[in-house]
């Protein structure tokens, strides 16, 4: 078996605050989608112009989510096992590595995110526009195996 998966979240000084996280198997599509908390020693985002960018980018604001990040991440990793894992980007490669040592980064897709616009109908219940961690696992999934 093989999972894709993607986050939105907030990035500054190295590091990724996720807020949402998504896995979407590639042969059976079962796909779930996690809202994360921000972490409880960062009670409020850095005021910065960086993080105002960030949250029009994906509307997901810092205090919204119903999971800590390592619930989140526990549950996925029993989900996935030992299966293949795909995600895009060095960046988040190296975030998810920590928890999922065995991580593949789709270097053989060149195309950017934001040119990907084939899943818009796959974002996630909340609705907070197309930068969506449920989206784009599909994206990821389509140019992957439907343009293959
Ligand atoms: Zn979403």
């Amino acid at each position: 078996m093989t999972w894709y998966i993607d986050f939105e979240g907030y990035q500054f000084d190295n590091r990724y605050v996720v807020k949402e996280i998504a896995i979407l198997n590639k042969e059976t599509l079962e796909c779930y989608n996690y809202f994360v908390k921000n972490p409880a020693y960062i009670p409020h985002p850095p005021n910065t112009q960086t993080i105002q960018s960030q949250f029009k980018r994906h509307n997901l604001r810092w205090k919204f989510g119903d999971h800590h990040f390592l619930d989140a991440i526990s549950d996925i990793i029993l989900k996935v096992k030992r299966d293949a894992v795909y995600c895009k980007g060095p960046e988040k490669a190296k975030c998810l590595r920590t928890w999922l040592p065995h991580i593949e980064e789709m270097t053989w897709i060149a195309t950017s995110f934001k040119k990907l616009y084939n899943c818009t109908a796959e974002v996630c219940d909340i609705k907070h526009g197309l930068n969506c961690a449920r989206r784009k696992v599909h994206e990821l999934h389509y140019i992957d195996v439907v343009l293959k």
